[in-house]
């Protein structure tokens, strides 16, 4: 079976592998097809696909765009250019705003008595900085086993160490990467915690802003995957998956995991492909 997976992480920003290194553990996992998708970069991309050329995989550019509106959104978006001057300045700005968060909850832990070297953190991320940094700092120096651990007691939404993100509307991220003739989709739906009836019309606003697929195959749908691929059929939205792969910690997806239960993964993949592909 042709496997597709189409949300994945590297070093550009929290993942634990290198693109190169992410495609050869891509292969070995059988994947045939893949995206990667790093939080608020293209900088992985041109490593990603000469590592597909290389081991004639097919490769689709992709990026994850975290929005804070309404609640925490994030964006996916396919046939991103990696050259695309609107797109490398937004980003840039973006990875400002994440340096500074990032600065300022490390100043809270420091305030907290933790010993951080944040010089080091931000000189050992790769591209992207996010918590995921702080966390696995938090985790090398002893104060917590895991790295859920470190977000659970102190990095996640209303711990103590918590700074929240520059707000943006999902809707404007939509926007953009579609006037840049990107696909938009919305990313993990299930994690948004609200209850339908608040997320089908919201649902409706971003296809009126350019929206054109659901993350129906994400591991934190499992056990709900008929629903969400009902609902996006019934939109008009594409139906895209992925493992979101970040590293071999069981809270995020393994390689080409969402592949068993997405029975149209091909098909699915192919008309996202087909239209985001230039
Ligand atoms: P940031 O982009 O800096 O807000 O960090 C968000 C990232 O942290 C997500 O993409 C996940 O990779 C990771 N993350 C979020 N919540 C948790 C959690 N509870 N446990 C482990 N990792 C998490
Ligand atoms: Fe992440
Ligand atoms: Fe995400
Ligand atoms: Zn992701």
């Amino acid at each position: 079976m042709r496997r597709p997976d189409l949300h994945l992480h590297t070093t550009a920003s929290d993942g634990i592998f290198s693109p190169a290194q992410l495609v050869q553990r891509l292969q070995r996992a059988d994947v045939t097809l893949f995206s990667i998708t790093d939080h608020d970069t293209m900088g992985g991309l041109e490593a990603a696909e000469e590592a597909a050329l290389l081991r004639g995989l097919a490769f689709l550019p992709g990026v994850e765009i975290s929005t804070e509106g309404e609640a925490e959104v994030h964006i996916l978006g396919y046939g991103v250019a990696r050259d695309d001057a609107v797109l490398l300045s937004f980003f840039e700005q973006m990875a400002k705003d994440r340096i500074g968060r990032i600065l300022a909850m490390g100043d809270k832990l420091k305030r907290m008595g933790f010993s951080l070297d944040l010089e080091r953190i931000m000189a050992s991320a790769g591209g992207s900085i996010g918590r995921p940094h702080l966390a696995r700092a938090l985790v090398a120096g002893g104060y917590v086993k895991t790295v859920s651990e470190a977000f659970d007691r102190y990095l996640g939404d209303g711990k103590p160490a918590y700074v929240p993100r520059e707000k943006m509307a999902a809707s404007y991220a939509i926007s953009l990467l579609k006037s840049r003739g990107a696909v938009p989709v919305l990313a993990h739906p299930g994690l948004i915690q609200w209850p339908m009836e608040r997320i089908l019309p919201l649902l409706k606003a971003w296809q009126e802003a350019g929206l054109m697929g659901l993350e129906v195959y994400h591991p934190s749908n499992r056990g709900d995957y008929a629903k969400w691929d009902r609902l996006a059929r019934q939109q008009g939205l594409l139906v895209t998956g992925g493992s979101d792969f970040h590293d071999e910690d069981p809270r995020h997806g393994q390689l080409g995991e969402t592949v068993q239960a997405w029975e149209s993964a091909c098909e699915d993949a192919w008309a996202l492909y087909r239209i985001a592909h230039r």
